[in-house]
């Protein structure tokens, strides 16, 4: 079943969607902000050498076996360090986006949709269903699980930074790719777009609302998959597809 006029027409936001688009683009410049500030810190005095040696030692002369030594010498190097700013800084991004995402999805519950006026995000938080905050287990369960996985794909592009590296210094060649921190701020976006659609659907599962349809940001660079999944609304609360659906996915899920 069509939904007329569903997209949100990101380029030409009307309505409601100001301040929910105004709010949700803030809310991941801060994320990213602090999450790498935090790595930045942390990553001070890390020394990969240990992990360079150790690489080099069993030297393979076929290349994808020297990046895959040298990846899993520089994750054990990794994962053995102390992230603990960057582990707090990621459950309070989630923790932000989730409470974020619950005052979108309580604006869209309770506000007339013509209404471009800022709402307020402060609502009373037991932590129950349809809650608008995350509680702590889970949000240090997406720290952990964001952390790991930027530790293995920083790992992955350093490794090979060092078994491919011509210098004399490899060990500067992986600490480079460490310090910048890219694949960290990819998943910290992904967190906290997932943080925030759980936040959405906790406001409607504590409303009572049965049906939610996908928004897609209609501004033809929609893929097709997000595409498809605004196509497939409305869906049942718990059958609607998740965000984000890839990376940088700005669509969002509005009560049907
Ligand atoms: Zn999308």
């Amino acid at each position: 079943m069509a939904v007329p006029d569903a997209t949100i027409q990101l380029q030409n936001l009307k309505g409601i969607w100001r301040p929910i688009y105004a709010h949700r683009t803030a809310l991941h410049s801060t994320a990213d902000a602090i999450v790498l500030a935090a790595w930045r810190r942390d990553v001070r005095g890390l020394d990969l050498t240990p992990a360079v040696v150790l690489a080099g030692e069993g030297a393979d002369p076929a290349w994808q076996h020297r990046r895959r030594a040298a990846a899993a010498a520089v994750v054990g190097v990794l994962t053995a360090w102390s992230w603990r700013r960057t582990r707090a800084a990621i459950a309070l991004a989630a923790k932000r986006a989730h409470r974020a995402g619950w005052a979108a999805g309580y604006a869209l519950l309770s506000q007339d949709h013509d209404d471009d006026t800022p709402y307020s995000g402060e609502p009373d938080s037991p932590y129950t269903i349809g809650s608008p905050d995350m509680d702590d287990h889970r949000a240090d369960s997406t720290a952990t699980a964001v952390l790991t996985a930027a530790l293995t794909a920083t790992a992955d592009r350093a490794g090979r930074a060092i078994a491919d590296t011509t210098d004399d210094d490899p060990t500067g060649d992986g600490e480079h790719i460490v310090d910048d921190g890219l694949d960290l701020v990819l998943l910290t976006d992904a967190a906290v777009s997932a943080a925030y659609g759980a936040g959405m659907l906790a406001a409607y599962l504590g409303a009572g609302t049965r049906s939610v349809i996908w928004l897609t940001a209609g501004d033809g660079r929609v893929c097709p998959r997000c595409s498809d999944a605004e196509a497939g609304s409305p869906y049942s609360l718990l059958a609607a597809p998740t965000l984000p659906q890839h990376p940088h996915c700005r669509c969002c899920l509005a009560p049907a």
